[in-house]
């Protein structure tokens, strides 16, 4: 992995920007997206979309953001602050997919400022974090602007209707998705049980690219999506191509799911904390 440069002390590191909902049990969510941006070193904006109310068991509700706010949030750091970087997280409506959807085209995020879009519909326990009409608000205004998207094999299949089992059918979701106007569809393979690896598939209209890593067996990898996303951003404000982020993010997660560790009485979070442990930079 190529590392990211370190912040030299009294300048103003890179800037990305999360738009996202909070994880009341600091696994996933914001929380997880600011951990990652803190040990890889790039200054975290937030436009927090949807409180959850989580633990360690799982959602037992979330409270949304007005759409507006969600919005002016992005507008308020944007304007001021300036990022190099954007990704989406938990949206949880459609209204809020919309509202984020316009402004991102306003600020120039998906065009001129790189924008990753984790198309987040569930908890890994299955509780919902969308309400049922957001989906195809999804698909047909934050998709087209993504510079990556990034979808679980559950989320392909609520995407596109393809069940992805093999190789051949990953194949066919990246292509839809990049049908669906994402310049880079990123179809993550962790959930494909079938195999002793890890693999995604980074697909751009003409090539495939593929990412490897073994399985880590773990019962603790809460917030694995957020945080490779995060990662992806972090390298993607630094100027990384988009295959070169992929990289570093799916290096990164891949230690943090190394690190994951116990938490309560359910899933654990993946730790970006093994950064502390090996740096040799600071
Ligand atoms: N809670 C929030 C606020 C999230 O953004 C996410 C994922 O993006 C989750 C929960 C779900 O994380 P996991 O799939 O690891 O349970």
């Amino acid at each position: 992995m190529r590392p990211l440069p370190a912040p030299a002390p009294g300048i103003a590191p890179a800037r990305v920007l999360t738009i996202a909902g909070s994880d009341s049990g600091g696994g996933a969510g914001i929380q997880a997206d600011l951990r990652t941006f803190a040990l890889a070193g790039v200054h975290g904006c937030v436009a927090v979309t949807a409180v959850t109310v989580q633990n360690s068991v799982g959602v037992s509700g979330f409270h949304e953001v007005p759409a507006e706010t969600v919005a002016a949030q992005m507008h308020s750091v944007v304007g001021d602050i300036g990022v190099g970087a954007a990704k989406t997280g938990m949206l949880a409506s459609a209204a809020i997919i919309t509202s984020v959807a316009d402004a991102c085209t306003e600020l120039g995020i998906g065009d001129r400022i790189p924008l990753v879009v984790d198309p987040v519909a569930a908890s890994m326990h299955g509780d919902p974090l969308m309400t049922e009409d957001a989906m195809d608000a999804l698909r047909q205004r934050l998709i087209p602007l993504a510079t990556v998207v990034t979808p679980n094999l559950d989320e392909v299949r609520l995407l596109t209707g393809i069940d992805v089992v093999d190789e051949a059918t990953q194949r066919d979701a990246a292509k839809a998705l990049h049908a669906m106007g994402a310049r880079w569809a990123l179809v993550k393979g962790g959930h494909l049980r079938s195999s002793a690896q890890s693999p995604d598939l980074l697909h751009d209209g003409t090539d495939f690219l593929e990412y490897r890593t073994e399985r880590i067996p773990t019962g603790h990898d809460h917030g694995a999506g957020d945080t490779l996303a995060a990662a992806m951003v972090s390298a993607l404000a630094h100027g990384y191509s988009v295959p070169e982020a992929v990289a570093f993010a799916k290096d990164w997660v891949t230690r943090c799911v190394a690190a994951a560790y116990p938490l309560g009485a359910g899933h654990g979070p993946v730790s970006a904390f093994w950064r502390l442990s090996t740096a040799t930079d600071s």
